[in-house]
């Protein structure tokens, strides 16, 4: 107990439980610009790789550790195999499906088919997936453009315009005047 003032001490101890001092020397100091900035990620109760953050901007486990980052390594649990042989086809489906453990085609980890997808599929005559939703997730993630800009010519005005689709790609890219004239 030193000549600090209670107020003073509790500010200390607060700063202590949300992990501001310690990991982050100074980091209530005023002087650091830390000020309205978002929270640091050192308060972020999840791993760097379970957020999309690593969607937009991978690192390995490495780099993660070294910045002094949460990381979660693969679950090393053993999965157990499918209970239930799904049908190709989805009117072939017995309702006892959401019951079942399915095992992902391409990771092997287990997935489960709730009743209002069951429904969804059904409606709209889609087969069960036999990927799990991560590798779902990854799978639609690269579909996307890569978060870079290109500089080109608008195919129609020649104008430069910056895009996301690379010179080399195959598609035809308009500037957004000329696409806007074209689809309206
Ligand atoms: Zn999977
Ligand atoms: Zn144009």
């Amino acid at each position: 107990m030193g000549g600090r003032p209670a107020s003073a001490r509790l500010e200390r101890e607060t700063e202590e439980m949300i992990g501001l001092v310690g990991s982050r020397p100074n980091a209530v100091d005023p002087k650091n610009k830390e000020w309205g900035e978002f929270f640091p990620i050192s308060m972020s109760a999840f791993c760097y790789n379970e957020t999309i953050a690593q969607d937009y901007y991978p690192i390995t486990k490495e780099e993660a550790l070294i910045k002094g980052w949460k990381w979660k390594d693969a679950d090393s649990k053993e999965y157990q195999t499918q209970t239930y042989e799904v049908p190709e086809r989805i009117e072939d489906v017995s309702d006892s499906i959401v019951n079942e453990a399915l095992a992902c085609s391409h990771c092997k980890k287990n997935f489960r088919i709730t009743k209002s997808e069951l429904s969804f599929y059904r409606r709209k005559s889609l087969p069960i997936p036999k990927k799990c939703p991560d590798c779902r997730h990854f799978e639609r993630m690269n579909l996307r453009n890569p978060r870079q800009l290109w500089a080109r010519n608008c195919a129609k005005c020649g104008i430069e315009i910056q895009t996301t689709y690379s010179p080399d790609r195959p598609e035809i890219v308009y500037c957004g005047d000329c696409y806007l004239k074209d689809i309206y």
